[in-house]
């Protein structure tokens, strides 16, 4: 076994070896524009981009043509959001959307609100889901857009989102959903999910940094977005720019691999993320799971450590990659907004731990894993007072803490 330890997945995956492989000679000998249609540089590219949007398209159960090419989710994020409300303003300005979305739909919602959108921010239940019921009764005649993440990146529940896109239909309104931490990981299908747009990334399924998709529907309804970036008219006028090949060649071929291991891979993932799950909720007391307990992604784990401090236990076991619940920005130290708003006070927000597992992941890792673990949180509750107090039956809410 080699460290550091990877465990961080939901951050970024490497790439997998087979990806490089397809991707190498778009560098090099096949390194014409997709756009070049007089010669054949230009055609051996596009058809690697059409075999790849194809591999895309299946992945999602969509047409190929309704793959729109971007750097990354953020962007498709953006697109999705800016591009509706651009488009469709005339029909009405409120969109809904909810607490824990990515900063890419939260922070491209409130840039919308600044310009007189209104927005609804649904909350989630206690183990992170959103509500098909609350969705429908936020809708008014004025909405325009629904914007649900599939699986959410800290504490991976899965949203409801068959049922939420049964009451977009009905209302008929455009629903757009984050799936970048699902697709590749759980099965994804467009049409029995009743999505209208979708964005996912490549890196976050073992493909490149720098590529990512929109889908756009194109039947019943055919959606149409305004463009962020205007220029050659590519990728149906949505997105111009010069289409990165080699990106989008290996973002075909992770789709390929995902979908043909998925079945076998993500059960080895769940066994793996339960494994470890057990190896450290069984061994310990005040260690809370963070999330639902089985509507998760298969690769993920979320837990507060009570009387720890996220940061300093990151500190304590330097050689695995993990990622806490503590976003440390310049001046404070801001528990994590998806944890505050499943309910998940901010002691315990600050003692979360967010263990992604992934595709090159091991089980001698894991058990490695979890010795670290208890071993580290062992010895911080040790210098821990307030944990010595807690052992000690005081009630430490009714404590009056004497202020000097
Ligand atoms: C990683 C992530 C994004 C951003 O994707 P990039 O391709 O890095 O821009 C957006 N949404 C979710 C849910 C993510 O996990």
């Amino acid at each position: 076994m080699k460290l550091p330890i990877y465990l961080d997945n939901h951050s970024t995956t490497p790439c997998d070896p087979r990806v490089v492989e397809v991707m190498l000679p778009y560098f090099t000998e096949k390194f014409g524009n997709a756009a070049s249609r007089n010669h054949s540089f230009g055609w051996e590219v596009e058809e690697g981009v059409e075999h790849a949007r194809k591999q895309i398209a299946h992945l999602i159960g969509a047409d190929a043509k309704e793959i729109i090419f971007t750097s990354g989710a953020t962007e498709s994020d953006n697109l999705a959001l800016q591009g509706i409300v651009a488009m469709y303003r005339e029909k009405g300005d409120h969109i809904i959307t909810s607490a824990t979305e990515h900063r890419a739909v939260i922070d491209t919602a409130k840039y919308l609100e600044k310009k007189g959108v209104t927005v609804t921010f649904l909350p989630v239940d206690k183990a992170g889901m959103v509500s098909a019921d609350d969705v429908r009764n936020a809708i008014t005649d004025k909405t325009i857009l629904i914007s649900v993440m599939l699986a959410n990146n800290e504490i991976g529940t899965i949203n409801p989102i068959a049922e939420i896109g049964k009451v977009a239909k009905e209302k008929g309104i455009i629903f757009h959903c984050d799936a970048t931490q699902g697709v590749g990981k759980i099965p994804v299908n467009v049409q029995e999910m009743g999505i209208d747009l979708m964005s996912f990334s490549a890196h976050k399924i073992y493909g490149p940094k720098g590529i990512g998709a929109l889908y756009v529907r194109r039947k019943a309804p055919r959606v149409r977005l305004e463009p962020m970036i205007y220029g050659g008219g590519h990728e149906r006028g949505m997105r111009s720019g010069t289409l990165p090949v080699p990106l989008i060649v290996g973002f075909g071929k992770a789709c390929e691999l995902c979908e043909q291991e998925m079945a076998t891979e993500s059960v080895r993932m769940a066994k793996m993320r339960d494994r470890l799950q057990e190896g450290i909720m069984g061994a310990m007391d005040e260690v809370y799971l963070n999330g639902h307990p089985t509507e998760r992604l298969p690769g993920n784990l979320n837990i507060s450590f009570a009387y720890v401090e996220g940061e300093a236990l990151l500190m304590g076991v330097k050689e695995i990659a993990l990622s806490s619940g503590s976003a440390c920005t310049s001046a404070t130290l801001e528990p994590s907004y998806v944890l505050r708003a499943l309910g998940v006070g901010s002691d315990l927000a600050h003692s979360s731990i967010r263990f992604g597992l992934g595709r090159f992941n091991t089980d001698e890792e894991i058990e490695y894993t979890i010795d670290r673990m208890l071993k580290a949180v062992t010895h911080l509750r040790e210098m821990s007072p307030l944990y010595e107090m807690a052992k000690e039956g005081v009630d430490l809410t009714t404590v009056q803490w004497a202020a000097h």
